[in-house]
């Protein structure tokens, strides 16, 4: 295994993303015991396409398991230490970069549960295991033996003739030991791995309240009076998630953003929308036995320590060290330059709005659980525009169909869905790709919608990530989570504008996942260049060429109609102030945090208070996620990297621009993305394989252009 990264996960924008790998004893590998006689993950799967055994998997199992991938992998280093020959990229690099594909079989399959589909026994094992997780990461990161033998390797890296996948994966593994603490002294290390063992259960505490949260509000509403404005599509997905609470016969909204949003976007009673949103934006900040405010500090903290002690002034400068954007100034002036132009939009709309609740008398200040309900008025007084209008046209499976109709034009593959392969829960869908001469590329999930078993957000990862076994390529088993719209008693899932854009954004990391031709299992993906195999997708989204192939209304199959079309277009910078302007906030207080020198003395609101105050940022807008949920940031793999989807997307515009220019489906620019970003993603330099796609680094102008941030000469 490499020694950062064992999981794969990636967060969607939204809110999170990852992948991780299949059972298998491999040949030469130290064997043991099977520890009991019914635990799937100790047989071959006998699954087809070797896809995890969802249907045989049972709580009880994952300990044992875990256990014994542990001193599976921790054997196989150890084999690698005690070999008598001396260091080579062979017996060495490469051969630890083999080690652990048990123990990541086991983590790929528990952790997929523990985002999607958790139980309290689930959570309790988390618990359990992190800090034996964190503990074993560190015996193999901080093992001076095998330190020795990397190092020797990496510094005759210039005499070994390597070509450039092994040498990045040389350079990388070097890199991630000296990250992991290798160079510290006994003292230095003791305190690295009580500092890991610290983290790993704090993030996974933070992770756990989120949901609680999260899961402990619901809107009860009795009185039909209280649904006033709401469109009966809305009523109907209200009454469905009370019936499935128990409560039938009443309507029901949740925290959960797809039961949320609509309602701000059109209930008439102000009071119910301030309810909502507050529990919403207040969520572990209650003060309750679920308050995260102590729980990030500490983690916090415990960051900063860690950053010191390998040599860096802050969390941020040492996650940074590893990204495209280096260092925190850079991070920091690049937002800076995109928020000050933000924030003139973000005011000019706010005065909109207000100016409309005042047109209609309605006597108050604009608040931030007002917002959507008035951008929807306007949306709907500018470009004639509202949302119930459109997702008829945009039936989950329809979309699904677009996207896959996308992928045919592009890279020629072909979908084939799989009713009776395995899956961890009966709302999963499973599909089998397959390149356009009909050769096996991959294995896709897909897990629409929202339980309370799942937590929020959007995200892609995996079970097992593609690499070549003794020069034959082992074929991916890539996912993708969400929370979409549900559907109801008499609809089908009809997504909202924002839902098929994150349909095709997970789909594009998925992609990635599926389209790798990487030899080795090691990937480096600087955290700032993810998002474009992801965000590129967006771009096709809505071209007028493919709603004209998806965009189909649910009951009369009509295409969506061109006037529908064009208005859409012509909407598409409308709100831009905000939705940027939340996501830049959100991005700086991730900076804020990850550069304080002293997290334990702050008092957490007042904190973010004053950093919002900073920049000046509206009290209309309450930033994407606040600190006591922003779980990419303090459970995920995002701390000191939410900024990574604006710097990414300087990237995706930029090659957006390429198909823009040879046409939208056109093969030839398709085939150079594939070849040059996709198939080596994490195998190389990114910036080095963009420039071979694109022919040169990308300009930030068609970001600027995108958002409608351009400052006018
Ligand atoms: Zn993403």
């Amino acid at each position: 295994m490499r020694i950062i990264a064992t999981v794969f996960i990636l967060i969607s924008l939204g809110l999170a993303s990852g992948v991780s790998s299949a059972p298998s004893v491999r040949p030469g590998s130290p064997q043991a015991p099977p520890a009991s006689d019914d635990n799937p993950f100790f047989k071959p799967s006998g699954t087809p396409f070797n896809v995890p055994p969802f249907a045989l998997v049972k709580n009880g199992h994952f300990l044992p398991a875990i256990e014994e991938g542990i001193r599976r992998e921790q054997a196989e280093v150890d084999a690698i230490v005690d070999l008598p020959a001396p260091p080579s990229f062979e017996n060495t690099v490469a051969a630890l970069d083999h080690t652990g594909i048990f123990l990541s079989d086991v983590n790929a399959v528990f952790g997929a549960l523990q985002s999607a589909h958790t139980n309290k026994e689930l959570q309790a094992l988390a618990r359990k295991t992190a800090p034996m997780l964190a503990a074993h990461r560190d015996n193999i990161g901080l093992n001076e033996k095998l330190f020795r033998r990397v190092k020797a390797v990496y510094e005759e890296r210039s005499s070994l003739k390597l070509d450039r996948e092994e040498l990045f994966l040389l350079e990388n593994t070097y890199r991630d030991f000296v990250r992991g603490g290798a160079l510290l002294d006994e003292t230095q290390k003791a305190k690295l791995r009580e500092l890991n063992q610290e983290l790993s259960l704090l993030t996974v505490k933070f992770g756990e309240n989120v949901l609680a949260e999260t899961n402990a509000f619901k809107l009860v509403i009795e009185d039909r009076a209280d649904l006033a404005g709401l469109p009966p599509s809305v009523v109907a997905m209200a009454a469905e998630t009370a019936k499935q609470a128990g409560l039938e016969g009443k309507c029901v909204f949740t925290i959960q953003v797809p039961s949320m949003i609509p309602f701000l976007q059109y209930s008439e009673k102000r009071e119910l929308r301030e309810n909502l949103h507050r529990a919403y934006f207040m969520k572990g900040d209650r003060d309750n036995d679920s308050d995260n405010k102590e729980i990030l500090k500490k983690i916090a903290t415990l960051r900063r320590e860690k950053a010191r002690l390998l040599g860096h002034d802050s969390h941020a400068a040492f996650v940074l060290e590893n990204n495209m954007a280096k260092t925190p100034d850079r991070v920091d002036a690049f937002l800076k330059q995109l928020w000050e132009p933000t924030l003139v939009k973000a005011k000019q709309e706010a005065a909109e709005l207000q100016a409309m609740i005042d047109r209609q008398g309605g006597g108050f200040k604009l608040a931030s659980w007002d917002w959507w309900l008035y951008t929807e008025k306007l949306r709907q007084e500018k470009y004639a525009l509202d949302d119930t209008a459109l997702r008829p046209y945009f039936k989950l499976d329809n979309v699904r169909q677009g996207i896959f109709a996308l992928c045919e034009k592009l890279y020629g593959l072909k979908f084939i869905e799989l009713p009776d392969l395995p899956r961890y829960h009966p709302d999963v869908q499973a599909y089998e790709v397959r390149e356009a001469d009909g050769r096996h590329t991959g294995i896709l999930y897909m897990d629409f919608h929202p339980r309370e078993s799942k937590r929020g957000g959007a995200w892609s990862g995996g079970f097992r990530r593609a690499y070549y076994e003794k020069g034959t390529r082992v074929p991916p088993v890539a996912n993708i989570v969400c929370n979409f719209t549900r559907p109801t008693a008499d609809a089908p899932s009809l997504l909202s504008t924002d839902e098929v854009e994150t349909f095709f954004h997970e789909f594009g990391h998925a992609l990635a996942t599926l389209s790798s031709q990487g030899r080795y299992r090691g990937r480096t993906v600087a955290r700032d260049s993810v998002e474009l195999p992801s965000q590129i997708m967006e771009h096709w989204a809505f071209e007028p060429e493919l709603l004209a192939v998806y965009a189909k209304h649910y009951k009369t199959g009509e295409v969506i109609p061109a006037g529908l079309v064009e208005k859409l277009g012509k909407s598409s910078l409308f709100n831009q102030g905000f939705i940027t302007g939340e996501y830049l906030a959100a991005s700086i207080l991730d900076m804020a945090w990850h550069t304080l020198p002293n997290p334990a003395e702050v008092d957490v609101r007042q904190f973010e208070n004053e950093v919002m105050a900073a920049i000046g940022l509206i009290p209309e807008i309450v930033p994407r996620y606040r600190s006591t949920y922003f779980t990419h940031i303090f459970s995920g793999g995002y701390a000191a990297g939410y900024y990574a989807y604006i710097w990414s997307e300087v990237l995706d515009c930029d090659a957006y621009e390429a198909f823009k220019e040879k046409g939208i489906f056109d093969r030839a620019t398709a085939l150079l993305f594939r070849k040059n970003v996709l198939e080596p993603f994490g195998t190389e330099d990114p910036m080095a394989q963009y420039v071979r796609f694109r022919g040169a680094e990308p300009k930030i102008e068609p970001l600027l252009r995108n958002r409608g941030l351009e400052v006018k000469k």
